[in-house]
């Protein structure tokens, strides 16, 4: 058996397209939507991703300014640099890891939860564990999408997820209660978590491990989504959290490249361009 792909670029594709006219709506409006990023300067990895992310928002309308700030920024320094990035845009996100230095639940609590197009405000994951509207963030968004993309009944099929990240995983638990999943979320401290992993009609990983969950951890037919991004120096690409020769078992898995990483990329410009029309008065 070899499992269907998830194809994340499709998918990618058709939200490129109805960003693009929600940012032309936009402008017709008057209102020229604007997102900051914030990377610090020695962090290549964030740096190639804003840069990135500001060829993909032009592609659709979006203008994207990226900001770098010194390494060894203080954290009084760095309040002040996102104060001041935050005017006069739509969106603000910060790039993680943050330097050590750096207090992160200090930095997601003073993102203006308007503009907080990453989900990490206390504000809006508090929202969405209430399961009202929020700010969300784009990978979990973007995991939820390629399983809905599937057309598979989620009617009594269990969840498991594979790591309990504020960014990933932990809003990803809200995100399949809502289609009432039953979930299980597993971490580094889960016991067998190969025997756990099994009893997924819907595995999605997100642990930053390179090709750690082999066919032993997959159910038959199972729908696979893996969020995995670990760079990869000799090959010159990403490689997933999942081995690729979990396809033999699963019924359909999300590649890596190809598969979360484009979709999380157009929804987190959706977030965006949302901001900037909520923005209207
Ligand atoms: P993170 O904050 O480091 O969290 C990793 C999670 O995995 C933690 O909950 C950790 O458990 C768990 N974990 C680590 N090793 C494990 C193991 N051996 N067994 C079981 N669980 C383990 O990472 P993250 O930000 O969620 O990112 C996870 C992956 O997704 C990374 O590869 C990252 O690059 C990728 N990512 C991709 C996108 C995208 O758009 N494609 C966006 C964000 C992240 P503990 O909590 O017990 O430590």
């Amino acid at each position: 058996m070899s499992a269907e792909k998830i194809d994340g670029k499709a998918l990618a594709n058709k939200l490129k397209e109805s960003n693009t006219a929600l940012a032309t709506s936009l402008k017709e409006a008057g209102i020229e939507p604007k997102l900051a990023i914030l990377s610090a300067e020695g962090d290549i990895a964030g740096n190639s991703y804003a840069r990135s992310l500001k060829r993909a928002g032009k592609r659709i309308g979006l203008t994207v300014e990226p900001t770098g700030y010194p390494d060894a920024i203080a954290q009084d320094d760095f309040d002040r640099i996102l104060k001041e990035t935050s005017r006069g845009v739509h969106g603000v996100l910060v790039m993680r890891p943050l330097p050590e230095q750096l207090d992160p639940a200090m930095v997601d609590s003073l993102i203006d939860p308007l503009k907080d197009v990453d989900g990490v405000h206390p504000q809006n994951a508090g929202l969405l564990a209430l399961g009202r509207p929020s700010f969300i963030p784009a990978t979990a968004r973007s995991i939820l999408h390629l399983l809905k993309s599937t057309g598979v009944e989620l009617k009594g099929k269990r969840a498991v997820i594979v790591g309990r990240s504020p960014t990933v995983g932990k809003p990803l638990l809200q995100l399949l209660l809502a289609e009432h999943l039953p979930v299980t979320v597993c971490h580094s401290r889960t016991a067998d978590l190969p025997a756990v992993c099994r009893e997924a009609d819907v595995l999605a990983v997100a642990i930053g491990r390179a090709r750690m969950v082999t066919p032993e951890f997959v159910k038959p037919g199972a729908i696979v989504l893996d969020a995995g991004f670990n760079w990869d120096d000799e090959l010159g690409h990403e490689l997933g959290d999942v081995d690729p020769a979990v396809a033999e078992v699963a019924g359909w898995l999300s590649p890596v490249p190809g598969g979360v990483g484009p979709v999380t990329t157009q929804l987190l410009l959706e977030n965006a361009l949302v901001a900037a029309q909520n923005s209207r008065p």
